[in-house]
């Protein structure tokens, strides 16, 4: 199933500010850089496929992008990273702590290294990205968005570990808030439902899975990366300067329903 998609971006709000983009070689990730990108940005890709994180640079334009080939759970890769952005900007104004993964298991099936992998990538991940940029953001008065999902408020079948890894995102991004406030740093978090992008939009299993969230949905269709990233960039500009611990869905209304599925 592919829908059109249009969108004319005419703001500048980033011109001469730098967005570090975790998780930026594929999906979600891309669109939230491109965005940023087309709004005047410098762009730092972050992600551990360091062939896709050139490609996107080359096209998105060398002279303002910078590839870092990063794995987010390791501390020491993404210091390496926040550092490097610096090295090469001068600043950072902008984290958003997109890198994720998913998994759908049973519980009885889930075990301690499944944990351990959505805990480590999901969670340890936007801690490692905050501790870093801190100083930098300190400086820039800057702020941070943490993709989190729907999945984060709320449970699903077979997806403990996930549900347990986004809700700590959720509530990670609130309690940062409270804390980086004082510095002028706001914090905030996107909280997409499926997402699908170009390259995955007519895939077999697509339009079944599609059909079935739209049972639940206000709008029907499907979210692209072009949607999240739009929320992602209201959420770090100046338009959200008194925005700060919030979780926006970008769901088409999943999350504004009671639960039941269509009565009539
Ligand atoms: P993709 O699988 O398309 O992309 C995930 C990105 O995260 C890739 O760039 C991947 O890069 C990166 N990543 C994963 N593990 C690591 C790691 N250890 N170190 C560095 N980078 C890593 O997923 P989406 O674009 O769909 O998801 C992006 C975010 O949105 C995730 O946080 C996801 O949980 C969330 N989300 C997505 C939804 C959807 O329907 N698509 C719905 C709700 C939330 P690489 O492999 O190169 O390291």
């Amino acid at each position: 199933m592919t829908q059109k998609v249009e969108a004319t971006i005419t703001n500048q709000r980033f011109n001469g500010k730098t967005v570090v983009v975790t998780g930026a070689s594929s999906g979600i990730g891309v669109g939230i850089a491109r965005r940023f990108a087309e709004e005047g940005a410098n762009v730092v890709l972050a992600a551990r496929r360091e062939d896709r994180l050139e490609a996107l640079a080359a096209d998105l334009g060398a002279d303002r992008t910078l590839a870092v080939a990063t794995d987010v759970t390791s501390q020491d890769d993404v210091q390496e990273m926040v550092d490097a952005t610096a090295a090469r900007f001068g600043s950072l104004d902008v984290l958003v702590s997109n890198a994720g993964t998913g998994l759908g298991k049973e519980f009885q099936d889930t075990t301690l290294d499944d944990w351990r992998l959505m805990m480590n990538t999901n969670v340890d991940s936007c801690f490692f990205g905050a501790q870093a940029a801190l100083p930098y953001l300190k400086r820039s008065r800057g702020s941070i968005v943490q993709i989190a999902s729907a999945s984060g408020l709320g449970g699903d079948r077979m997806l403990t570990a996930y549900n347990a890894a986004k809700g700590a995102v959720v509530n990670f991004t609130r309690g940062l808030a409270f804390d980086l406030g004082r510095f002028g740093i706001r914090v905030n978090a996107v909280a997409p439902s499926l997402t699908i992008g170009a390259e995955h939009a007519d895939h077999p299993d697509a339009a079944g899975l599609i059909e079935r969230f739209n049972q639940r949905r206000a709008l029907t269709g499907y979210s692209t990366p072009a949607d999240i990233a739009g929320a992602v960039a209201f959420l770090a500009s100046d338009d959200a300067r008194f925005i700060t611990g919030t979780i926006l869905p970008v769901d088409g209304g999943i999350t504004a329903g009671s639960g039941q599925p269509p009565l009539f």
